[in-house]
């Protein structure tokens, strides 16, 4: 089984990464430098996480001791959405390379495709508490991410959580001129975005899973909410296998040939989610799993819903 995922620009993204996401900053080096030991390459970051200057610091030090290759290591990072006027798109990439050491980015993302207002706050409310929006559109947003490659500082550009229409919208921009190679989108058992994978896939956008496990640490978690991780089906076939219910999870989208970027900052989680690559999931429990689906998203921002460029209101 690969262990990377092909991007239509070549490069070989790991199909395995690191999700940086709630990783306390005071705790996210040791994280990130006991990941690279245990065999991590590809690490998800974004400005929005607020923990890319210690993450860097931790990849530099790696680096130093001779522990890996900047060139062996694939680093993500993602365009906040009050940065999408074209004049800001450079400094917000500059500011996360610059807080990551990297020297460049392996892949940038538009972090969703909306834009809010600019200032200060990461998510500019109004008096109903509904998201501010600017009056960017995407496809001049694009533009800006294009130019990044163009300049060096990224390798190859992509996208998160657009929907089927706006990519296609982005994909029939007059005169574009690099398509986005990878969309990191929500999937894991019970939203398993069947349809959005085949319509990306067959385009050529690799896609990335984001929540893999469910997210059970999300900060807005509701007694009601199903537990992807205690799911006594997922727990039958992991069993069957001698793995636990995480590694199912994650290995459920490596045999879509989907990356997948579980979240940890415990030392034995990191390890055990890495140890994926030595059983296969049957076909008959590829198709069990993608049976569970039940459209149950962790990421609504719900307080983005009023947006025009909303992305979740489609089918897919
Ligand atoms: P995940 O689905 O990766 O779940 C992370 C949670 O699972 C943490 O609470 C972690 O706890 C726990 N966990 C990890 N491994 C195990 C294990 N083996 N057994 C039991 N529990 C485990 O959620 P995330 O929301 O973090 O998603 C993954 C990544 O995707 C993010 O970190 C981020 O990089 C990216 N993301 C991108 C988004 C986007 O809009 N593009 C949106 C959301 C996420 P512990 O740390 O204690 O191990």
């Amino acid at each position: 089984m690969a262990r990377y995922v092909q991007l239509s620009t070549k490069a070989k993204m790991p199909i395995l990464g690191l999700g940086t996401w709630q990783a306390p900053p005071g705790k996210v080096a040791e994280v990130v430098k006991f990941a690279i030991d245990v065999g991590y390459r590809h690490f998800d970051c974004a400005y929005l996480y607020a923990n890319e200057s210690e993450i860097g610091v931790a990849i530099q030090q790696k680096i130093k001791e001779g522990a890996v290759k900047r060139e062996d290591l694939f680093i993500v990072s993602k365009l906040w959405c009050t940065f999408h006027e074209r004049s800001r798109v450079k400094e917000a990439c500059q500011a996360s390379i610059a807080a990551l050491k990297s020297g460049y980015l392996d892949l940038y993302l538009t972090h969703f495709p909306m834009g809010f207002k600019p200032g200060e706050e990461v998510y500019p409310l109004d008096d109903n508490g509904m998201v501010i929006p600017s009056d960017t559109d995407i496809l001049d947003t694009w533009e800006a991410m294009e130019e990044l490659v163009e300049a060096g500082l990224v390798k190859a550009i992509g996208i998160s959580n657009f929907n089927h229409k706006q990519i296609e919208r982005l994909l029939s921009k007059p005169g574009l001129k690099y398509k986005p190679v990878n969309n990191q989108i929500e999937c894991h058992p019970y939203l398993t975005q069947e349809k959005l994978i085949n319509y990306c896939q067959s385009k050529g956008i690799a896609v990335t899973a984001y929540c893999p496990l469910g997210s059970p640490d999300r900060p807005w978690t509701s007694p009601e909410d199903p537990t992807l991780l205690e799911d006594a089906n997922i727990k039958e076939i992991a069993t069957k296998h001698n793995k636990t219910p995480a590694q199912v999870l994650v290995r459920f989208h490596i045999q879509r040939n989907v990356a997948v970027i579980p979240k940890s900052d415990k030392p034995y989680h990191i390890e055990e989610n890495f140890k994926v690559f030595d059983f296969e999931l049957t076909n008959q429990e590829m198709e069990t799993i993608l049976s569970f689906n039940r459209n149950w998203r962790v990421v609504e921002i719900l307080m983005a819903v009023n947006h025009k460029d909303y992305p979740f209101k489609e089918d897919y």
